[in-house]
């Protein structure tokens, strides 16, 4: 009898385009395994809402194997060793998996190739990172040079089908129950808002692709507004591995208006994010540049108070509407709009002085979407502290911001306290002096936090 092949899965959870899962069919009985190791991501594994996500994705691949008469194993623990247990266990001899570029799976990868026959394939991004590099042969690291070579690479490799049988081993090695890990909040349950919001597992991400087929021409004009559903919301099942941005490539290449255009460029965001932890390891932790992180930022250290501030911020009472509702988006969601990601960003680095991987660490938490590339490179961006321009002193207003992308439906949507104004008054209500007495009044005005930070700025610069 052929060796039985182990499957690693990690944020590729799904059947088809899953090129770990096709190779191991054709080479022999099939044992997929997913290991929840929380150890090895230390401050990054996964937060509550992606936790949330998590039990209801292996739920869901589970079922989808066991149509197939195949099992999911569930193990937790150390990645490597637990791999390795199963293979002593099985007889198995190969492990098949998808490459991921996150520092801890990196290590890990390493370590297992050591012992194991470890087959990686690139599967979970338009092209592997590293595959294209400046002309002296460097890998990029700033993003327009970057997606104007991934535009030249076009198309990506070819979409993969679900494997056509999937052989079954002679036994399986002992599983986990998912129940017992308890990745589902209980005490207090605060998941009823995902629940609401989102559908888990890859038949859910086609839906909202077939979806996203019809609104895409018009992602052009309506991403940058809160108040509609323009943009894919297909981040957490990107980030899980339910659907492929080759998959979603290949749905859409005869369709070249604008929208297409543009969210292309948004798919070629994400490679560039794996380019960059590739280069720089530790980016969602570091700033990538000198001086911020002991110069710029209000330091408990020396004696600033930033607890209660952060606080107002992670709770959505900050007394700035657009601010408040994004921060409550996220809360009850797990999941922000775009344009109010960089809204409440910037209103934390900039605005209160906060440093960026408090904020960081908190949408780390609270996003189902929590991506260490996307987030880390997305936070560093913000905060002009990573490798492409300084955005530090472009302070985002965001009552104009709020203003300028109407975001009238969504602020009544999420600050309940302020539905019955209208514009303009929504936007700044302290300002129109109808500020409702349960509103908070903000907590530092537009222009004295904007002197304060550029101040701050100078400052550290010697200026
Ligand atoms: C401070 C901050 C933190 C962020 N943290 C994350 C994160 O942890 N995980 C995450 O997936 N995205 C993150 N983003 C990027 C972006 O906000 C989300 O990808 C997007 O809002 C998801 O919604 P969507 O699927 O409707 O995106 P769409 O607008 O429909 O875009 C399609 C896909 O492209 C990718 N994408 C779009 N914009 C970006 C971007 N700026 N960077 C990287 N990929 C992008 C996503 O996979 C997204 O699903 C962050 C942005 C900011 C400003």
């Amino acid at each position: 009898m052929t060796k039985p092949q182990i499957v690693w899965l990690r944020r590729d959870l799904r059947l088809a385009d899953q090129p770990a899962l096709f190779a191991a069919a054709q080479a022999g009985p099939v044992i997929p395994v997913y290991v929840l190791d929380d150890a090895a991501a230390g401050s990054h594994a996964y937060g509550g809402a992606s936790r949330w996500w998590l039990h209801h994705s292996l739920e869901d691949l589970a079922k989808s194997l066991g149509k197939r008469n195949s099992r999911l194993i569930l193990r937790r623990g150390d990645a490597v060793e637990e791999l390795t247990k199963v293979a002593e266990e099985t007889g198995a001899e190969t492990i098949h998996a998808i490459r991921h570029y996150e520092p801890w799976w990196r290590k890990a990868q390493g370590k297992l190739a050591e012992t194991l026959d470890l087959q990686l394939y690139d599967g979970n991004y338009l092209f592997p990172a590293g595959h294209v590099t400046t002309g002296s042969g460097d890998p990029y690291k700033i993003y327009t040079p970057f997606s104007k070579a991934i535009l030249a690479e076009m198309p990506p490799r070819d979409e993969l089908p679900d494997p056509e049988a999937i052989q079954l081993p002679d036994s399986w090695p002992d599983s986990d129950d998912l129940a017992d890990w308890h990745l589902l909040p209980t005490k207090p349950d605060w998941s009823g808002g995902l629940h609401d919001f989102w559908e888990v597992g890859f038949d859910a991400a086609f839906d909202r692709l077939n979806w996203w087929q019809d609104h895409v021409a018009d992602y052009d004009e309506s991403r940058n507004l809160p108040s509609k559903d323009g943009s894919s919301r297909m981040s957490p099942h990107l980030h899980f591995g339910e659907i492929t941005p080759v998959q979603i490539w290949h749905r859409f290449k005869d369709k070249r208006s604008q929208g297409w255009k543009t969210f292309e460029k948004e798919l070629i965001w994400r490679d560039y994010a794996q380019n960059v932890i590739c280069q720089f390891p530790a980016y969602a932790k570091e700033s990538y540049r000198d001086g911020y992180d002991d110069g710029l930022w209000r330091n408990p250290n020396r004696g600033h108070l930033i607890q209660e501030d952060l606080e107002a911020w992670q709770r959505g009472q900050t007394g700035y509407p657009i601010v408040d509702a994004g921060m409550r988006q996220l809360w009850q969601t797990g999941w922000m709009h775009n344009r109010v990601r960089m809204i409440c960003a910037s209103f934390l680095v900039k605005h209160l002085l906060i440093d960026w991987t408090h904020g960081e660490q908190w949408f780390w938490d609270c996003l189902v979407d929590a991506d260490y590339g996307s987030n880390g490179t997305n936070w560093q961006w913000v905060s002009g502290t990573g490798v492409d321009s300084n955005m530090f002193v472009r302070i985002m207003a965001p009552l104009s911001q709020s203003e300028k992308f109407d975001a009238t439906g969504y602020i009544r949507e999420y600050v309940p306290e302020l539905a019955s104004l209208d514009a303009p008054y929504i936007h700044d209500p302290e300002e129109h002096g109808c500020r409702p007495k349960n509103y908070p009044a903000k907590m530092i005005g537009h222009r004295e936090a904007r002197e304060r930070a550029l101040a701050a700025y100078r400052q550290m610069k010697g200026k």
